[in-house]
């Protein structure tokens, strides 16, 4: 499985005569070689379709596109035009059966790189979707310079390999001509192939020596070297659990070397706005070639000082001390610590942490200390993690009606250790990775009045709920509760790269600092520009989108499409929260099994314990959201977990 994505500088240059030359020189090396077009703009009879090209080149090489659109235009516009949507996975499947079962497949683009084949993606998206080595054409004549060195540098920052450049329809004679080549020559180190205009025959000859030198073989993903070397979450290094090998990821999907997958994770929580939005790329590149990183000790920046305006105009107007760190976990220890600084200045008895069962807080040791006691990793490390004091898991869930009973016992429990609880957190609203759990709203009142009863701390884990994903921009707004201090990680940089923050009151600070105190923590990477800078842009892009409506609307699908899955013996509970799906069922999953199914249907869902679950980026259309439902409606039916 191997070939050649073929674009242009621009239309008109010559893609489909030279795809055609390079069928020939391959066809004459006795390769197994095809061509296709997937989709073809400006067609309205079938004698004008491109492919016929290939056809006189070989006989059997007569493959209609995926896409026939009457305008001559972009195929994004094309489409639009005839009123039909063009499906990018459909695209890809294409393309793939006949890198899948030929030895070498040549794959012509429609225009140049950037042309949209969707409101969202482009050819570009598609050369990396299929993670094929390109071969640009150039129409050689006044001008071509620019092009060609724009769409070479587009693709070489894109991570696409150019195979080589094809200067088309090249005048020997022409001054212009010999120049664009020379100087080619000395911005690009690859191979350079001159084509004069001639036919198909002489065109396939000068292209017979790269057809002949070229490595056609796309280079796989070392998945031995994974298995043997590389350590995956949560897996042994001797037996691990089965891995994809993914090459790209865009929008909603996930490109793996067996195909595209529709994500239904977003990587976690974090990847709230599809993968690789080009507005955080365009972002982090700016802020890349400015300054990536610098040292805060002594130092600060805009990125770190506009992010902090912007957390701080959209949180509760108490929280005012932000301090930026590395990732969620680090930023709960960090939580952790003020509190135990708080209380050292002004209840030095108060030394421990209370929380609710069922949570999960990260996998450093003070975060997981405060993870539930049965179901997370105390058993590994008891008598090493300190201890905390553990309340029931709230039985009460989001949008039922409330009563006290179990909040009299959490009273009780906290009453008796009142002289020892520094602070109590929790996640609120939504227990995630420790069983993907929505709870009331009240438990959440009651933690508040009981903290400043007790004079502790009250701590918000909203690493996974912040940043839109319950609905609201986050879960302390959504429940009107106001925490002392708040930790929020994942979406943050949108999926982009690893970043967190922990936001105080003015009283915390005060507290921590009285008589000279200092916050004892101060990573490396600590308010790194470039996660700065893609932080402020991510936020500012779940803003413009309205994800309230959008997450609204992802609610009611959700609600709507796994409402099926109730009907099956297995399934407990069915609940949504936002852009949450959950399904939960009797008997703990076999993840290596269902994620095999799930694979084979072209989606990525990896659930946990009893729980099959989706949380869709914002974007996420009402396609893909049922075909996310349906898999897992198809999952339970067929019992593949
Ligand atoms: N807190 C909560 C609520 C989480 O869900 C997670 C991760 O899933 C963490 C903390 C830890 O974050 P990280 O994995 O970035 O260390």
């Amino acid at each position: 499985m191997s070939g050649f994505f073929i674009t242009a500088t621009n239309t008109d240059a010559g893609k489909t005569f030279v795809t055609a030359a390079l069928l020939k020189a391959f066809l004459d090396l006795k390769r197994d070689c095809v061509a296709i077009k997937p989709i073809q703009s400006g067609f309205n009879d079938p004698n004008s379709i491109d492919t016929k090209i290939y056809k006189s080149v070989n006989p059997k090489n007569d493959f209609a596109p995926k896409y026939l659109l009457k305008k001559p235009t972009s195929p994004h516009y094309a489409a639009l035009c005839d009123g039909v949507e063009i499906d990018f996975g459909e695209v890809l499947n294409y393309c793939g059966e006949f890198l899948e079962n030929h030895e070498i497949s040549l794959i012509e683009g429609a225009g140049g790189i950037y042309v949209p084949i969707t409101p969202n993606l482009t050819m570009l998206d598609l050369i990396k979707a299929l993670n094929l080595e390109t071969i640009l054409v150039c129409k050689n004549e006044l001008g071509m310079l620019n092009h060609a060195l724009l769409s070479i540098e587009a693709l070489q920052n894109s991570g696409v390999k150019i195979a080589a450049i094809v200067l088309n329809l090249s005048d020997e004679n022409d001054e212009i001509c010999a120049s664009n080549v020379e100087f080619l020559k000395t911005k690009f180190d690859g191979e350079i192939c001159v084509l004069p205009k001639c036919e198909i025959a002489k065109a396939a000859q000068i292209l017979a020596k790269f057809a002949k030198n070229h490595k056609t073989k796309t280079e796989k993903i070392d998945l031995n070297f994974d298995r043997e070397h590389l350590w995956h979450p949560y897996t042994s290094a001797l037996s691990p659990l089965k891995s994809y090998a993914a090459t790209g990821a865009k929008g909603s999907y996930i490109f793996t070397e067996n195909g595209a997958l529709l994500d239904g994770m977003s990587s976690w929580w974090c990847a709230c706005l599809g993968y690789a939005n080009d507005e955080i790329k365009a972002a982090a590149t700016a802020q890349l070639n400015q300054m990536p990183h610098i040292m805060f000790g002594g130092l600060t920046h805009a990125p770190a000082v506009n992010l902090g305006k912007k957390l701080l105009s959209l949180l509760p107007s108490s929280l005012s001390q932000i301090f930026y760190c590395d990732s969620g976990s680090v930023s709960v220890e960090v939580a952790l610590k003020m509190a135990f600084q708080y209380q050292q200045n002004r209840n030095p008895s108060k030394t421990k942490i209370a929380t609710i069962r069922g949570g999960y807080h990260g996998d450093t040791f003070g975060a997981m200390g405060i993870c539930d006691p049965v179901n997370g990793m105390h058993h590994l490390f008891s008598g090493i993690l300190q201890e905390a004091i553990f309340l029931e898991k709230p039985e009460i869930p989001y949008g039922s009606e409330f009563n006290d009973a179990q909040i009299s016992k959490m009273r009780e429990t906290l009453l008796a250790n009142r002289d020892k609880i520094a602070a109590i957190i929790v996640e609120p609203l939504v227990q995630g990775a420790g069983g993907m759990w929505f709870y009331h709203e009240n438990y959440l009142k009651f933690f508040r009045e009981i903290a400043d009863e007790m004079d502790a701390l009250l701590i918000f884990d909203e690493v996974a709920t912040g940043f839109g994903r319950t609905g609201e921009m986050f879960a302390c707004t959504k429940s009107g509760v106001t925490p002392d201090i708040i930790t929020l990680g994942k979406a943050l940089t949108a999926g982009t790269m690893s970043f967190a923050c922990v936001v105080a009151s003015k009283k915390v600070a005060n507290m921590v600092s009285l008589n000279g105190g200092v916050l004892m923590h101060g990573p490396t990477f600590m308010a790194n520009p470039l996660a700065c800078a893609v932080a402020l842009k991510s936020i500012e892009l779940i803003e413009r989108i309205n994800f309230r409506e959008k997450v609204a609307k992802i609610e009611e699908i959700l609600r709507r499409e796994l409402a099926v899955c109730a009907q099956f013996s297995e399934v407990c509970d069915v609940r949504v929260m936002g852009a949450i799906g959950v399904v939960e069922i009797s008997q703990n999953v076999n993840v290596e099994k269902i994620q095999e199914f799930f694979v084979k249907m072209g989606v990525f869902i990896r659930p946990f314990g009893r729980n099959i679950y989706v949380m869709p980026h914002f974007t996420a259309s009402e396609a893909e959201l049922k075909t996310l439902c349906a898999a897992i409606a198809q999952a339970i039916e067929k019992k593949a977990y």
